[in-house]
């Protein structure tokens, strides 16, 4: 039996999670569940799946929880360190990182160094910790498995000892010339420009091919997503600036691909559900029953593919530049984008600030150096302060 625990249990993540795991119930455990407030959601999960440990991370609710199941079999961990202690500890075997942006950080590293098998989903922790975060793997022996559907993808498509040195693989020697990193462009692909500054947070969240949580549905709008996920691709699999493509394809079809120097190119392709990657994880290398149905290829009428226009998505660009700057851009990015897709979300920006924003927090913040997480802590801090300030004196102008 494979003791789990889900970091961000309430989430999209978390609920596809938890319907895989209910699928394959003879298999695994659920030993630990956490999330941020929900707390009505969360006594519902701890009673159905008999959970053995449960913590909200908002001290209010975790108050609370701790109310509602005193009769119950579940503990209430009465803290954050007791939170990082239990995940650590000999109750857990595995870990569903799904907890959304830079929150999720602390919980994944505790993970990690305790050389858990760590089914990664929280982007924005690898992004904003980077090599910090694939070392400390390394050191640990913890086994990381990308969860995100596209690094999923290209994980099924790598040769074995590939898939064996996450982190630190060496794609030439494998014989890979590049890893296509498929997106569908989100919902404003043919969207005119023009009309950029009028959209709004609902319009922003109603992705044409996937349902998820409304930070990761925002930078899917943006394509910081796809720039978020090529950083997540540089650190994964150990990739140079000409081994990696972002090619859009708005069907969703193909999850992403690698090409092989003689030509070949595998790609991974299913539903855009994301109960397939995690059930790709969750037992691997066995596969698991994931509830998604089967891809019926007659439904299909097409694929299409196409070049990103970085004039649409200047997110996009950020990222990459930032990418090839270094850590501390990469860390300062991931924190403005919280900051400003917030800001959006609560309708305080327009949607085309969200990038300028990012931008001038980079370009303020200068360069910067990370070589630990607390100068990783230290620039997530900078960066939101500064994108906080320009977007409380683009509310005082509006
Ligand atoms: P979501 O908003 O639906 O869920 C987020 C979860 O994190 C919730 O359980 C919430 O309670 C918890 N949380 C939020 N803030 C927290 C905090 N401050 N402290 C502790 N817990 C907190 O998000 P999601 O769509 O499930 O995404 C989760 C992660 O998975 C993100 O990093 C996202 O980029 C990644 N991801 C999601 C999808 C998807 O299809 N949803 C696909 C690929 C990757
Ligand atoms: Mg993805």
């Amino acid at each position: 039996m494979k003791k789990l625990a889900i970091l961000g249990a309430t989430g999209s993540i978390g609920s596809s999670t938890l319907a895989v795991y209910a699928e394959n119930i003879e298999t695994m455990s659920l030993t630990l569940l956490s999330a941020w407030r929900n707390v009505d959601k969360m006594v519902d999960l701890c009673r159905e799946h008999h959970v053995s440990y449960a913590f909200m991370s908002c001290p209010d609710a975790n108050a609370k929880l701790q109310q509602l199941l005193e009769q119950d079999a579940t503990q209430v961990l009465v803290d954050q360190t007791e939170f990082e202690a239990c995940i650590a500890s000999v109750e857990v075997d595995a870990v569903m990182a799904a907890i959304v942006g830079a929150a999720g950080l602390a919980p994944t590293l505790a993970a990690v160094n305790a050389g858990k098998q760590v089914f990664l989903a929280n982007k924005e922790a690898l992004v904003m910790s980077g090599a910090l975060f694939m070392d400390a793997a390394q050191r640990s022996g913890a086994q990381v498995l990308p969860v995100d559907s596209e690094h999923n993808a290209i994980f099924q498509c790598l040769p074995p000892e590939c898939q064996a040195s996450i982190g630190h693989c060496d794609l030439k020697k494998s014989g890979i010339s590049q890893l296509i990193l498929t997106g569908s462009g989100g919902p404003f692909l043919t969207t005119p420009i023009s009309e950029f500054k009028h959209l709004t947070p609902a319009q922003a969240v109603k992705h044409p091919n996937w349902s998820m949580g409304p930070k990761i549905s925002v930078d899917s709008a943006t394509m910081m997503n796809k720039g978020l996920e090529y950083i997540e691709a540089k650190r994964l699999f150990n990739t140079e600036k000409s081994d990696i493509q972002v090619l859009i394809h708005p069907q969703s079809v193909i999850h992403s691909m690698v090409q092989y120097i003689d030509g070949s190119v595998l790609a991974q392709m299913g539903l855009p559900d994301m109960r397939t990657p995690i059930a790709h994880v969750m037992q691997f290398p066995q596969r698991i029953q994931s509830g998604v149905a089967p891809l019926d290829f007659t439904q299909i009428s097409q694929l299409t593919f196409a070049a990103p226009d970085f004039d649409r998505y200047p997110c996009l660009k950020l990222a990459i530049d930032a990418c090839y700057a270094g850590q501390g851009a990469t860390t300062l990015l991931n924190a403005a984008n919280e900051v400003a897709v917030e800001a959006f979300l609560q309708q305080k920006i327009r949607f085309d600030q969200i990038a300028s924003i990012a931008a001038e927090v980079l370009s303020k913040c200068g360069d910067q150096h990370a070589t630990s997480i607390e100068q990783v802590m230290f620039l997530d801090g900078l960066a939101r302060h500064t994108a906080l300030t320009l977007v409380a004196t683009n509310v005082r102008q509006a």
